[in-house]
């Protein structure tokens, strides 16, 4: 028996509704489907939970559905991932867009060629990252953030520092686990003169 009309309908819906890369998020659906570390657990122990989001990305990162060269090449496939990863797991969400997107994302769009050799360990999270723009007295305000980078003139580099408690840097997603790399935003004051918020890439753990 043919398709109904109906169906077909909504296939064309759907294939509207959808936009762009089909295949790629078609792919993705059916890999999470055939593999069990994608079926939903509830009241996991925390540890458990960071391992097994950290496992569930890993695969989808190994399989390309996703990729920080995606920026360069088809950026609306970042969004297509995400949409995929947040109907699965919302925590494995928020740990993509933490790895690709503000992480990823930022070194390969503020970097220079010097900061690249960080993208070919993004998609295989060989280099976890983490983001960290929001202090805790400055969430949405972040631009009235505390962090400094100070410019030390005699050893040719900046450094970080948080100077007050509100300028601790809170809420940052994989920092606390996981994350070998920081892209930390700071007021940045060169010889006594601020020039405003600007990012640093900071190797926060080493390799194990
Ligand atoms: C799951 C999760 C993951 C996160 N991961 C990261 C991360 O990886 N890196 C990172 O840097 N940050 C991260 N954040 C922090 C996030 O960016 C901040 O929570 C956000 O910027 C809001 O800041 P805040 O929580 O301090 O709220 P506040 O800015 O204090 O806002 C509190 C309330 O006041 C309201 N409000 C604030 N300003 C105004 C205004 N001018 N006018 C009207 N209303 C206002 C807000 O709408 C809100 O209701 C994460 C947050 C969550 C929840």
């Amino acid at each position: 028996m043919g398709q109904s009309t109906s169906s077909r309908d909504f296939a064309t819906l759907q294939h509207h509704l959808i936009h762009d890369n089909h295949a790629n998020r078609k792919a993705m659906l059916d890999f999470i489907a055939d593999d069990p570390i994608y079926i939903p657990r509830y009241n996991m122990p925390l540890e458990f939970e960071r391992e097994i989001t950290l496992q569930r990305l890993k695969k989808l990162g190994d399989k390309g559905f996703i990729s920080v060269f995606d920026f360069e090449k088809n950026p609306l496939n970042i969004f297509a991932a995400h949409e995929v990863a947040g109907m699965v797991d919302g925590s494995m969400g928020t740990k993509m867009t933490v790895q690709w997107n503000l992480f990823g994302g930022t070194v390969i769009k503020l970097g220079t060629e010097r900061h690249r050799h960080i993208l070919s360990g993004v998609d295989n999270l060989h280099n976890v990252g983490c983001f960290a723009l929001t202090e805790l007295g400055y969430g949405n305000n972040a631009v009235e953030m505390e962090t400094t980078a100070i410019y030390d003139d005699d050893n040719r580099e900046f450094i970080i520092n948080t100077p007050t408690t509100l300028a601790q840097k809170y809420w940052i997603t994989n920092s606390a686990i996981h994350a070998k790399w920081a892209v930390v935003f700071a007021q940045t004051i060169i010889r006594g003169q601020n020039e405003g918020i600007h990012v640093f890439l900071v190797r926060i753990r080493e390799e194990k």
